[in-house]
Parts: C-alpha cells; structure tokens; sequence
C-alpha cells in the first residue's frame, strides 16, 4: 500500500457516483473505468474519466492496480475520446494531483477536454 493509497476518503464525491448515490452523465463505461461529463465544464467537451477502483492519483494507481485495471482504464480514455468524435481535431488529457494541481476531488481522474483551440498546456507564471 502506499502513503497515497492510506488518505482515500470513501466519501469522495467520485467515490458517490460509483456507487450511484450522486447521478452522472455517462459517456462510456466498461469494467474497469467510467467516463462521465463534468459538472462544471471548462470547454466545449470536457470529460472525467475515472477507475472504478479506490486510488487517489497516477502513481497510487500504477503501484496498486492490477494490469487488467490499467488497461481497461486506458482503453476508456481512448475509447471516450473516440465516442466523443474528438479523433479528428484532437484532444488534451489532464489529471491533477495534489495541493499544486489544485486536486478539488481525490479520487484518480483524467480530463479529456476538447471541441475548440485550447491554448498552451499551462498559463504563464504572473
Ligand atoms: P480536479 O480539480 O480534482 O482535477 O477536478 C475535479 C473536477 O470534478 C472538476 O472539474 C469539477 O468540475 C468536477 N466535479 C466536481 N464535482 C462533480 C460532480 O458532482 N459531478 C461531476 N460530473 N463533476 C464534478
């Protein structure tokens, strides 16, 4: 288990809807992972993708999680991406974590976000 791994909080707001105690809108799910649009989007398409697992961040997932959860993660991502028709124009993936992502909810997710321009990665430093 890692340092990570001992601060998963259940009650997560991720943690509800997998649970299905807190709806989401669905994109895509599979055995391993769900995707679902954020309640507060940042673009045109902006979508979480999450494990269905309990880990807070890539590197408690990569260190705890089975290859078959990994996997089916990744082919989520890819697969969301894909469902969304953002192939053509692309795409950013983004997972924050940590006080200096400003990580709001501490179960691991990736952002797709897409459907315009999107700018450099990162807001020059003020
Ligand atoms: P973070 O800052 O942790 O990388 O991103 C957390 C994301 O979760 C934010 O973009 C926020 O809008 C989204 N979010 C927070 N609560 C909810 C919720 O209840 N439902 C959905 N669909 N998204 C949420």
């Amino acid at each position: 288990m890692t340092d990570t791994a001992v601060s998963y909080d259940p009650d997560n707001i991720f943690a509800k809807i997998l649970r299905g105690e807190i709806p989401c809108n669905k994109v895509f799910e599979n055995e391993h992972a769900l995707a679902f649009h954020d309640i507060n989007p940042q673009a045109p398409v902006h979508v979480l993708v999450i494990p269905k697992g309990e880990y807070v961040s890539p590197e408690d997932f990569t260190a705890r999680a089975s290859d078959a959860e990994i996997a089916g993660f990744m082919r989520a991502v890819g697969e969301t991406a894909r469902q969304l028709g953002l192939t053509a124009n692309g795409y950013r993936l983004l997972a924050n974590h940590g006080p200096d992502s400003r990580q709001e909810v501490a179960h691991l997710h990736v952002h797709i976000t897409g459907g315009r321009d999107l700018g450099r990665l990162l807001e020059p430093e003020a």
